[in-house]
């Protein structure tokens, strides 16, 4: 069995939080499944690293953000791997660079062109739970991209489908997809599945609970991804192939 988790930031803003997803991953490790786990940077970080670079330069370079705003996600990696360590169990973190997330040169919207390298494979074979920091890749001049705000999503898909895994979890502050906003609306109503036609109508509609283009990737796949509380762990829904759902 391998599985892939993705956290979000709110999900992982506090020792507390982290906590709790390196013991739902170590859990699982313990059972025999292969983790990897996809984390974004803690709470507001990437806000708060806008604001810093904006401070300095407010026309700073598209490289140099990309570089200053992949440190938030890769910060969360390592921690989250040292949590995984503090219960016990063996863990490694990644750079998007060292997992082989290669990408086109739009820095700030790069899109995934291809994965490469063994290093995710040879970790989870050694039987380490792997951390990948989302939101990251590197172009051909081995410059650090991001691929746009909310991109974590992505690259746990892109892992998801290269890994060719059982199961892949976007874990968030929500217990899951509902008709709108639930925290704007308190009437909203919660899906347990949906389509990923359905599901790409939401977004472009504004909800921006999931990176469209995760789901697109998920799409072209046919991979079934769950969405759901990292609070609870309860089941959430299900965005799939209409066929399968
Ligand atoms: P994460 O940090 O986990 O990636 P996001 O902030 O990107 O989380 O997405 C989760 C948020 O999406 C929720 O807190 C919720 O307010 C918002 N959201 C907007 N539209 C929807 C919707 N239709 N269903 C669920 N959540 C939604
Ligand atoms: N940290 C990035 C953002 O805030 C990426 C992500 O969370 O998916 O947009
Ligand atoms: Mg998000």
């Amino acid at each position: 069995m391998r599985i892939v988790q993705k956290y979000g930031g709110t999900s992982l803003a506090d020792a507390g939080r982290l906590r709790n997803a390196a013991r739902r991953a170590v859990l699982l490790h313990a059972q025999g499944a292969e983790v990897l786990l996809v984390v974004s940077a803690q709470g507001d970080t990437t806000d708060r690293l806008v604001r810093q670079a904006a401070e300095v330069n407010p026309r700073g370079s598209l490289r140099e953000m990309d570089a200053l705003l992949a440190a938030g996600e890769q910060m969360s990696a390592a921690l989250t791997a040292m949590a995984i360590g503090a219960l016990g169990a063996p863990a490694v973190s990644l750079t998007g660079y060292q997992a082989g997330i290669h990408t086109d040169g739009v820095h700030g919207n790069a899109k995934i062109l291809d994965l490469t390298g063994e290093r995710i494979r040879q970790e989870l074979e050694a039987g380490k739970i792997v951390v990948t920091a989302g939101f990251q890749g590197y172009n051909d001049a081995g410059d650090v991209t991001t691929l746009g705000r909310g991109g974590s999503d992505t690259t746990a898909v892109a892992l998801a489908a290269f890994l060719k895994a059982d199961v892949c979890q976007i874990f968030t502050d929500v217990d899951g997809i509902y008709d709108r906003d639930p925290r704007r609306y308190p009437e909203a109503r919660r899906f347990g599945r949906l389509s990923y036609e359905a599901m790409l109508a939401l977004i472009e509609g504004g909800a921006q609970v999931l990176h469209d283009r995760s789901v697109l990737l998920a799409r072209e796949h046919g991979l079934t991804i769950e969405v759901l509380s990292a609070f609870t762990g309860a089941p959430g829904t299900l965005v799939g192939p209409s066929e399968a759902l």
